[in-house]
């Protein structure tokens, strides 16, 4: 069966889409560029966001001090490329803090740094919906005259309740203005949500599909919420467990393809769960599996399920 964006596959996969128009695999290589985070730095909180360890999140070759954009580049390429035999398209993925935070020529330097590695054909910026301004937005549209250029947003929830208690520093409106400027300018947006925060209902995180497929976003990435070490989230956890709802892996695969039914079939689909490496994880453990082992699960639940990404997506609601 063919679906709505023109394969087989039962959600609209950016990795296919990404496939079919770049040709081969195209991989996002994790760079850190030593930029920093208003909700860490004072200008919005010292604390952070409650869930945060960053170097939980990314690769060790980024977590070295003193190391180039340039350098760690060629390392996670290198390691990209024994991994996986098929890749040869590599997307810089300014992945660590908030890199849009800096004075415009840093960011310039920064960004040009990567374009200029003969194996990057375009950079992946992560940051948060505060940190959008005109200037860096315009800096983003004179790179995207010859080079593929992807921002991606740190949304988390849709609940302003829940940004509150993971202390975000934002709130939802925030984010639909920034969405609103980046798409206007025709910027590819990934958003990013996390499914389960603490205080939330599944009935208000389910809500949030519709609420998502309502924004111009391109992409969405979706984690579980996870309990990693050396974060507030985990000291809040230890002490109050019971004020967690975190999903064992069956609950999560049934809910995440509920969600799957909501959103829009136009929404490409780049990531479905997170998988912090098990020395982080203070929550409930999902046997260590990797990604690609949970997304076969999801993807052949929803085939015994005859289900598929907006099956149940109402446009009016
Ligand atoms: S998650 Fe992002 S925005 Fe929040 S504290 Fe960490 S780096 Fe800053």
């Amino acid at each position: 069966m063919t679906f709505y964006w023109g394969n087989n596959r039962r959600f609209n996969s950016w990795s296919t889409y990404a496939q079919n128009k770049f040709g081969n695999r195209l991989q996002k290589i994790s760079v850190n560029a030593g930029f920093s985070c208003p909700n860490r730095d004072g200008n919005i909180s010292y604390g952070g966001c409650s869930y945060c360890n960053n170097e939980a999140f990314s690769p060790l070759y980024c977590s070295k001090t003193n190391t180039s954009i340039t350098e760690q580049l060629n390392e996670g390429i290198h390691y990209t490329k024994k991994r996986y035999k098929k890749v040869d398209k590599f997307i810089a993925y300014f992945q660590t803090y908030s890199n849009t935070y800096a004075p415009i020529e840093i960011l310039k330097e920064k960004y040009k740094e990567a374009l200029s590695h003969p194996e990057i054909i375009g950079i992946s910026i992560g940051t948060r919906p505060d940190c959008i301004n005109d200037e860096n937005i315009a800096l983003l549209q004179e790179l995207k005259k010859n080079h593929i250029i992807f921002l991606e947003l740190g949304i988390e929830s849709c609940h302003n309740k829940s940004l509150k208690r993971i202390n975000r520093g934002h709130t939802f409106e925030q984010t639909k203005k920034a969405v609103e400027i980046l798409s206007s300018k025709d910027i590819h947006i990934t958003g990013h949500l996390i499914l389960g925060l603490p205080g939330e209902t599944r009935e208000e995180t389910l809500k949030q599909a519709g609420i998502i497929s309502k924004l111009p976003i391109n992409s969405l990435k979706l984690h579980q919420l996870q309990i990693v070490k050396g974060t507030k989230i985990a000291e809040e956890y230890l002490k109050n467990p019971k004020d967690f709802n975190l999903f064992e892996l069956d609950e999560f695969i049934d809910f995440v393809i509920s969600f799957l039914e909501r959103l829009s079939p136009e929404i490409f689909i780049e990531r479905l769960c997170g998988d912090v490496p098990p020395r982080y994880n203070l929550g409930i453990s999902w046997g260590n599996l990797k990604y690609d082992q949970i997304l076969s699960k999801i993807e052949n639940r929803m085939e015994e399920m005859r289900t598929y990404q907006g099956r149940l997506f109402n446009p009016s609601q």
